[in-house]
């Protein structure tokens, strides 16, 4: 078995492990496999597993890649979800190529996305970044400017607002780990209570994947324990 096939498995197994702690259905986990700095064989190789969710990082590279695994598998739905920075000016390709956009954090930016996204794709959908351990360095947008956000972003026509996503900072205690995660259903949950419909939580990664689906992920974003280390140049 190659090593992207067995890593699969065990990430698996953690998920159905912690989802059973939970009491909460498989179904309602989704595996990200954040394929970033890897190569587009790698997505292949985690496709020909049965993956078909797919997290990109850095614009470019994402829009390679999502070119030349469709050419390798034209026959193959994959879903293709953008997690990283987002510039204003770099938004057209985003909405484009991904059918997923995590890292949503200012209104400016969403009405570009929803501007620009071709009508025959359907809507786009978005999570909202939340910043959610309040360091001054990290991205997403503050818990008080939250539900003025969602609301507005709910309104624009051509995206679906789908709910919340936070990068808590490195914490290795897993009942630590949980403190954030917890903090993002409860905002989520006051977005529902304003009218708003949103199902999804965007958390959880390699070293939390077990706690934020505790706390009720609906999307875990993993990529190091599917293709391994990263390599940046
Ligand atoms: C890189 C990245 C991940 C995956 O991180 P791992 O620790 O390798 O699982 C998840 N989410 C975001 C936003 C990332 O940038």
């Amino acid at each position: 078995m190659s090593t992207i096939a067995g890593n699969l498995q065990a990430v698996e197994a953690t998920i159905q492990v912690a989802c059973e702690a939970a009491a909460r259905p498989r179904s309602t986990v989704q595996l990200l496999a954040v394929s970033k700095t890897f190569p587009a064989e790698a997505v292949l190789e985690a496709a020909a597993c049965g993956q078909r969710a797919f997290g990109e990082n850095y614009l470019q590279e994402g829009v390679d890649k999502i070119a030349a695994v469709a050419k390798a598998l034209p026959d193959t739905p994959l879903e293709w979800h953008f997690i990283g920075p987002i510039q204003s000016n770099k938004t057209k390709p985003i909405a484009v190529n991904f059918d997923w956009v995590h890292t949503v954090e200012r209104l400016k930016i969403a009405q570009r996305l929803s501007e620009q996204r071709p009508a025959e794709r359907g809507p786009l959908n978005i999570c909202l970044q939340v910043n959610i351990s309040g360091e001054a360095t990290k991205s997403g947008v503050h818990p008080d400017e939250l539900l003025e956000l969602a609301r507005e972003v709910a309104r624009l026509p051509n995206l679906r607002l789908r709910g919340l996503m936070a990068i808590p900072e490195p914490e290795a205690d897993p009942e630590l780990q949980r403190v954030p995660f917890a903090r993002l259903r409860a905002l989520a949950q006051d977005i529902v209570k304003d009218g708003i419909f949103i199902d999804t939580l965007s958390m959880g990664m390699s070293g939390d994947m077990r706690s934020a689906i505790l706390e009720g992920a609906s999307i875990v974003r993993v990529g190091s324990a599917i293709f391994g280390a990263r390599h940046y140049e």
